[in-house]
């Protein structure tokens, strides 16, 4: 089993350097076999999120595999149409039941929308404060809507989770959220299946350093001091996605892969991702 490093979110907060993401991750048997699978490579952050449809097998994972509660970091997201500062305890108290736990480790705006982030978050605020959540963040967040919620409210968040790799590389938003520290998480790290792992430059780097493509991906991330969330439902991987703590990249070859660059977003983006805020 592998042993994750632990890194310090900006409310002293621990929170372990890779996680276990599962978006697409079929409810029911699907999710928790590969939930359980995650926890057993040694995983201890679960990244879910409402619209998922799927944080009842991940609660149910999590009881099953025997550890405790506070083993685990838990992750999950307050959806769009949920936007709002009322509706958003709603959604939240909806999410712990569904989840079968009575705290979440981080609770996340999903998207930012156009004009509601602002009041959502005072809501995320206010479970901070009561203690129902160990720390609070956004997905999704360009600089000018960051620079707005700094602006309008007191808690800095402590994660903005976004698209996230070679080819994507956020140095902007990376910089901007280090002097704020806000720490970043990558979504789609390994470019969601939707480009090619096996390019040159990852395929001579993972002969070099004897890992796969995706390893010297995951290691990149974690090098650049970002949190990386994979996603795979195949045991094999779940495992080699882990397995990144036993070697290290040269500032040659980060620098490399920092060139691989071009800025191309495999998603939606932020500022016209409107899908239930309609
Ligand atoms: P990823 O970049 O993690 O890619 C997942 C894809 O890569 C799957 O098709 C998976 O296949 C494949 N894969 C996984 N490991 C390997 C490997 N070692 N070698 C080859 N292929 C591999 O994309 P995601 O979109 O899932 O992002 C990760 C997580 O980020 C999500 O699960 C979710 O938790 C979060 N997320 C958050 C968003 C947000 O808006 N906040 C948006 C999107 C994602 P297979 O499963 O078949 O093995």
């Amino acid at each position: 089993m592998n042993t994750v490093p632990m890194w310090t979110l900006n409310n002293g907060v621990e929170i372990p350097a890779t996680g276990y993401g599962v978006f697409k991750v079929k409810e029911g048997d699907e999710v928790f076999r590969s939930v359980l699978e995650a926890l057993e490579a040694g995983y201890r952050l679960i990244d879910t999120a409402a619209i998922y449809g799927n944080e009842e097998g991940v609660g149910r994972a999590i009881k099953a595999s025997g550890l405790k509660r506070e083993e685990i970091f838990l992750t999950t997201k307050l959806w769009n149409t949920d936007q709002g500062y009322d509706k958003a305890f709603e959604a939240f108290e909806t999410s712990l039941k569904k989840l079968d736990t009575d705290y979440v480790d981080l609770y996340l705006v999903h998207w930012p929308g156009k004009d509601k982030y602002v009041e959502s978050y005072k809501a995320l605020e206010k479970l901070y404060q009561g203690k129902r959540v160990r720390a609070i963040g956004v997905c999704n967040f360009h600089i000018h809507h960051l620079e707005k919620l700094l602006e309008e409210t007191t808690i800095v968040p402590a994660m903005n989770q976004i698209e996230l790799h070679p080819l994507m590389n956020q140095e902007e938003i990376r910089t901007f959220c280090k002097e704020k520290g806000i720490q970043v998480e990558a979504w789609g790290p390994l470019m969601q299946g939707k480009a090619d792992l096996e390019a040159p430059l990852l395929v001579e780097l993972s002969k070099k350093y004897k890992k796969s493509p995706a390893q010297i991906i995951l290691r990149w991330h974690v090098q650049h001091g970002v949190l990386a969330i994979p996603k795979s439902v195949t045991p094999s991987r779940i495992r080699e996605n882990i397995d990144l703590f036993d070697f290290e990249l040269t500032s040659e070859d980060m620098a490399k892969i920092d060139g691989m660059n071009e800025n191309k977003r495999l998603s939606a983006d932020p500022d016209t991702m409107m899908n239930g805020f309609e």
